[in-house]
């Protein structure tokens, strides 16, 4: 697999972690299925961009690139996705790039023009293939600018001059540095040779730098680049992608900083809300998504710690539960057989779930309920989810109940976890009398109580059922 990285000059946002966290899991799941998977993913540390951020910052571009790489495996790391098999940098694929180059110039589909070189995108007859766009169309419609030198408008830059005081390396057609669709060609090459399985990115590189990958790979080599190609979808905040082109997105870093301690966004809080959607698909991004997918890991964290507890009772299994538990796994890797369709596997798990927790009451045996807990564990294993211990898991212990509910439509109003023995009642008390001011608005009275509270030690969460959790 080959998966189009992230050009260093900021921190990521969202939607990084978005493609990421997808790429992450299609690989998990390969290997599950027993594949032997290399993965290759890029970074791109030189490009006018960064050039740009130095010049700015007045640092030298190496300092920039090794800061946003560091930051990139910071938060990596923090989500939980695995390393790749091999990281390459543009910087380090110099003489691969400028023979990829040489040999598109010797086969006549690309030109020198001044100190830069081109491909010539009419010498490359499928050109606009995978977006299935017509080159007529695209002259018509392209408002490029028109630059003499170029044989097409929509020829493409595969090696650009160096202006004075920029980086540079010294190719056949001077100083100069590599064009940003060339690298990937060069590197994908180097590493997996001209013809691989999957090639991978977000939605917006099919054009135009998927395009022009396949351009130039196929017209070097005479071979298919790649025989899939996934896309994800964008991240949206309100139906708007974000970008940072737009302004409105959130780092990475931020979302671990941006909620307070007792609403906590976890690595698996973020990935659970970002795999609840088709990876294909646009996913919109607020504060109120993130609570929902906390509240769906709640349940999830609920069920194991009563499993591991062992607090199940019950007569020993029957052949019947063999049947449930296979029926999962299988309904499972069905689900992630479909084009990877992670939200129906999930969807297969929550069912599951509420199954359990059926039979939690009407009788389990121990080695049942360590059986369910095996087969969620190992399906979230995949999906990078449901692997911390439920003890760590915070805010199962506590639910007051919001004061508009009607009593006979909730079990008990406060439910306390065991370990909780110093003063919950006065705990309770202090969250009810906060709920009725936040149901009056007394926004400031609510605030004074949550602060209170947590001077005390005591974390709340505001559920989006209206019930409120707590936690020392
Ligand atoms: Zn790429």
């Amino acid at each position: 697999m080959y998966v189009c990285g992230v050009t260093v000059y900021d921190d990521c946002h969202v939607g990084h972690a978005r493609s990421a966290i997808v790429f992450d899991v299609i690989r998990r799941y390969l290997v599950h299925r027993g594949f032997q998977v290399t993965f290759v993913k890029n970074f791109t540390d030189i490009d006018d961009k960064i050039i740009a951020r130095a010049q700015e910052l007045d640092i030298p571009w190496q300092t920039l690139t090794r800061r946003y790489i560091n930051a990139y495996d910071r938060d990596m790391a923090r989500l939980h996705v695995s390393p790749p098999t091999i990281e390459p940098k543009a910087t380090e694929h110099l003489p691969d790039i400028i023979d990829l180059i040489r040999a598109l110039v010797d086969k006549g589909v690309a030109y020198q023009a001044g100190t830069d070189v081109y491909f010539q995108v009419d010498r490359f007859p499928q050109y606009g293939k995978l977006s299935k766009r017509k080159l007529d169309d695209m002259q018509a419609g392209a408002r490029v600018e028109v630059d003499e030198r170029k044989r097409h408008p929509m020829d493409f830059a595969l090696w650009k001059g160096a202006k004075p005081g920029e980086p540079s390396w010294n190719s056949p057609w001077g100083e100069g540095r590599p064009g940003w669709h060339i690298e990937c060609s060069a590197m994908s090459m180097r590493h997996l040779g001209e013809s691989f399985d999957i090639h991978g990115g977000g939605q917006d590189l099919i054009f135009p730098h998927h395009e022009n990958e396949i351009a130039q790979s196929e017209a070097a080599s005479g071979k298919p680049l790649a025989r899939f190609w996934i896309h994800n979808g964008f991240v949206t905040v309100d139906q708007e992608k974000m970008s940072k082109s737009l302004g409105n997105f959130f780092t990475i870093r931020e979302i671990f900083e941006k909620f307070p301690a007792s609403e906590p966004v976890t690595a698996e809080v973020l990935r659970f809300f970002l795999l609840s959607t088709h990876y294909r698909s646009p996913i919109d991004f607020s504060d109120e998504a993130l609570r929902q997918a906390r509240a769906g890991l709640n349940n999830f964290y609920d069920l194991f710690k009563r499993l591991e507890e062992g607090s199940v009772k019950g007569p020993p299994g029957k052949a019947e539960w063999q049947k449930v538990l296979s029926h999962i796994a299988t309904g499972f890797e069905e689900a992630m057989d479909d084009d990877f369709n992670i939200p129906v596997a999930l969807a297969t798990l929550q069912k599951f779930r509420s199954h359990v927790n059926s039979r939690l009451h009407a009788g389990l045996s121990s080695s049942e309920g360590q059986e369910a807990l095996a087969v969620l564990r190992k399906c979230g294993q995949i999906l990078g989810l449901f692997q911390v211990p439920s003890s760590d898991w915070e805010f199962a212990q506590a639910v007051v109940k919001a004061p508009n509910k009607q009593l006979t439509d909730f079990p008990p109003t406060v439910v306390v976890s065991s370990k909780a023995s110093i003063d919950d009642s006065e705990i309770e008390r202090l969250i009810e009398e906060r709920q009725q001011a936040r149901a009056r608005k007394d926004w400031t009275r609510a605030d004074a109580i949550r602060q209170e509270l947590a001077e005390r030690g005591i974390a709340i969460e505001d559920r989006s059922d209206g019930n409120t959790n707590w936690k020392r």
